[in-house]
């Protein structure tokens, strides 16, 4: 009798600066533990285990707009770069990144349980944060928005941080619906003036990509799902289309001795968007939605390729760029 009254009884939460205790992480976490140590042969990749029961501590008590536990946001920002192959420091940055900025943990703590190279991180990520709120009252513009983005390069020394942020973005953008109207639409904003130029001068697109479409889902909703529809519409021949296309292509790049990957890639809504106010078209009548990417090693080869392409399909008088040689960037 007694017994069971005391097991009913939960246990004490270990004590989060005892990180000898073995708890137990959600298998999300389990399983960046492993990439990293695939990864990263012979690190330390329960660093990214500790890094998770220290914030799951830390928030503890906070909840996300969306009425789930705060810690679920840092897991997904860490997801997200450990697909980009972040290392083990990174990762417990990315889960630590907002226990500073909005938890009883201070920099101190996060130095004595990890670190000097994870307190640096997460102190990077905390300083843009602030340049941000200082920076969220006001309207600003397009030369001022240019600045400040120079400015949060320069106060970052480590690119790592700058991914962190990233990262962070587009799971806030991932997660607007459950803010409030106008909270959306500023961050919504925010993201077109700041992260995705940024995404794109650093060359990372399919951040660019996503964020200038959760943008756009948040500015204009009725834009964003017209478009959807219409390719939904046509995704099924698409798909067939695109793989038909890419067995053809590389048969005839061997049949020439050309070692290339071919990748393909569909438009994203934000740039089908903007082509239909450029071309004052329906969505229906934009056509170059689909496209293929050919990596080869050298430039020479590019053209050898584009030969071999355009035997295959004729191009569109008007249509066609040479951005290789014109070494444009949009
Ligand atoms: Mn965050």
């Amino acid at each position: 009798m007694k017994a069971s009254t005391r097991a009913a009884v939960p246990p004490p939460p270990p004590d989060p600066f005892d990180l000898s205790v073995e708890a137990p992480v959600p298998e999300a976490v389990a399983a960046m533990a492993r990439h990293v140590t695939e990864r990263f042969p012979g690190t330390d990749a329960d660093i990214v285990r500790r890094a998770y029961r220290v914030a799951e501590h830390a928030h503890r008590r906070q909840k996300r707009a969306s009425g789930e536990p705060y810690v679920t946001h840092p897991v997904a920002v860490a997801q997200v770069l450990d697909e980009l192959g972040m290392d083990p420091c990174g990762l417990a940055a990315a889960l630590l990144h907002d226990v500073v900025e909005d938890t009883a943990y201070d920099q101190a703590d996060i130095e004595r349980l990890f670190g000097k190279e994870v307190a640096r991180l997460v102190a990077g990520v905390t300083k843009i944060s602030e340049l941000e709120s200082l920076d969220a009252e006001r309207p600003k513009e397009a030369a001022e928005a240019e600045s400040l983005r120079r400015l949060l390069l320069a106060a970052v020394n480590d690119l790592r941080v700058i991914l962190i942020k990233l990262a962070d973005r587009l799971h806030n953008m991932e997660t607007l619906d459950a803010l409030k109207p106008e909270r959306r639409v500023r961050m919504a904003r925010e993201t077109l003036d700041y992260y995705a130029p940024l995404a794109n001068r650093l060359g990372i697109w399919e951040f660019k990509s996503r964020f200038e479409d959760l943008a756009l889902k948040a500015l204009e909703p009725e834009v964003y799902w017209g478009i959807r529809e219409a390719l939904a519409a046509r995704q099924v021949q698409q798909d067939a289309y695109l793989a038909n296309a890419i067995a053809l292509l590389d048969r005839r790049l061997r049949e020439h001795g050309i070692h290339a990957e071919i990748k393909s890639r569909a438009k994203h809504i934000a740039s089908i968007y903007r082509k239909m106010r450029r071309k004052e078209l329906p969505a229906e009548q934009i056509y170059d939605v689909l496209a293929l990417r050919v990596l080869v090693d050298e430039v020479a080869t590019c053209y050898l390729t584009l030969g071999v392409v355009h035997t295959l399909w004729q191009p569109v008088t008007g249509e066609f760029d040479d951005y290789v040689a014109k070494r444009a960037v949009s």
